[in-house]
């Protein structure tokens, strides 16, 4: 029970605010037990599990003695919602045509701001960079990106940084964008590298957590499900390696019916595959918040193969450069779960890139909501990081 617990029921729980009803109360755990959880709530969810339900929404009574925990985290999440939309209206919105020298990295930004950034990227800098799609999303979204590059020397190799998959990790894009940034000032990388950025690979889930629902997680896939309408897919359980069915459809992290059902996950992989043939990927980064953690592939330790040295250089090298302190491993040392058809496993056990890794951005504190400083501290670690491995990949010609 314990390990049906750990494996399946604490990651699939949704987080969301406590909603009354009568003299119940109806909770969706918070987002932190869903990713890190707590000791106290899950005390509380075992408890109710071993009633013999398989919760959703989780729906307690009033007296239920254990239940201000996740009361507490509930109130403290919406309070963090709303201080950052307070903080949002206070941003420096990055509209059409404006320069991307003057790119806010300490706020987040919207998909239409993103997708201004891109254009303004590739229209004021031509012989460095060019905008590119991958494909669509289930609801017919452009997946944007940009490809930057000086010189075209024919062994030239690539590295891919993609962000925005789960839809609520905002910070990730902004990181995203602020690299470029970096790639714009400092050319010498994208000398040595043809660097492709994709900021959001999930943008209608970005847009439904910027719309609708802040803590939102997967795609909006399965619109006429009558069981759960447009509740997606989680796009970093989808890819073709190691992928399982585990998850049900409504859980935060569903898998999709079969790996890479979802657009947005076949269309990176096509995308990665053609390019790895064309000019070979040394790194990839699928960049995610928070935890300050560098995830190495291994998401199963069942079929974890042994860290790959290059790879475990290159981690040492990230986390050598950040200013927060980042702890590297294989994700199934460091989270508390298994893992299952994520995109670092399928990159490198399948296409054989030699450098592959998911930073964790942003610490526990705020967690996916956190303050200005806490958004650039982020920004620039991951520029930071990503700097020290393209640099150590480039001195190894890997
Ligand atoms: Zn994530």
């Amino acid at each position: 029970m314990n390990l049906l617990f750990i494996v399946i029921i604490i990651p699939c729980i949704l987080a969301q605010n406590w909603l009354p009803y009568e003299k119940k109360v109806i909770y969706r755990a918070p987002a932190s037990s869903m990713h890190r959880p707590s000791r106290d709530t899950s005390t509380i969810l075992k408890t109710l599990t071993a009633n013999g339900s398989i919760f959703h929404d989780i729906v307690v009574d009033r007296s239920y003695r254990g239940t201000r925990s996740i009361d507490d985290s509930n109130a403290e999440l919406s309070s963090l919602i709303k201080a950052e939309s307070k903080e949002l209206a206070r941003r420096q919105k990055f509209k059409h045509g404006d320069n991307p020298l003057s790119i806010d990295l300490w706020h987040h930004h919207d998909l239409g701001e993103v997708k201004n950034f891109i254009d303004s990227v590739a229209t004021r800098n031509p012989e460095l960079a060019q905008k590119f799609t991958i494909g669509k999303s289930s609801e017919g979204r452009k997946i944007a990106g940009l490809k930057l590059s000086k010189g075209n020397e024919a062994q030239k190799k690539s590295i891919v940084v993609m962000a925005g998959a789960h839809a609520r990790e905002w910070v990730t894009v902004t990181a995203a964008m602020g690299l470029v940034l970096k790639l714009l000032k400092d050319k010498s990388l994208i000398k040595m590298f043809d660097i492709y950025v994709i900021p959001v690979l999930n943008p209608d889930g970005y847009v439904y957590s910027w719309e609708t629902d802040r803590l939102w997680r997967k795609t909006r896939s399965n619109r006429n499900n009558k069981l759960c309408p447009g509740r997606g897919v989680d796009v970093n359980r989808n890819f073709g390696y190691n992928w399982d069915s585990a998850c049900e459809l409504c859980y935060d992290e569903y898998p999709g019916r079969t790996p890479f059902s979802e657009p947005e996950s076949i269309n990176l992989a096509t995308f990665l595959a053609r390019l790895n043939q064309s000019s070979s990927i040394s790194a990839f980064f699928d960049v995610h918040s928070y935890g300050n953690e560098l995830l190495l592939p291994g998401g199963d330790c069942k079929h974890k193969s042994k860290l790959d040295k290059v790879n475990r250089e290159a981690s040492q090298a990230f986390i050598s450069a950040t200013t927060s302190t980042f702890k590297a491993g294989s994700v199934c040392d460091i989270v508390p779960y298994t893992v299952h058809g994520a995109s670092i496993d399928y990159v490198q056990q399948v296409l054989k890139v030699p450098i592959v890794m998911s930073p964790e951005l942003g610490s526990y504190t705020h967690g996916f909501m956190p303050k200005p400083e806490e958004i650039y501290t982020s920004v620039t670690d991951f520029v930071h990081g990503f700097m020290a491995v393209a640099k150590f990949a480039f001195q190894h010609n890997i």
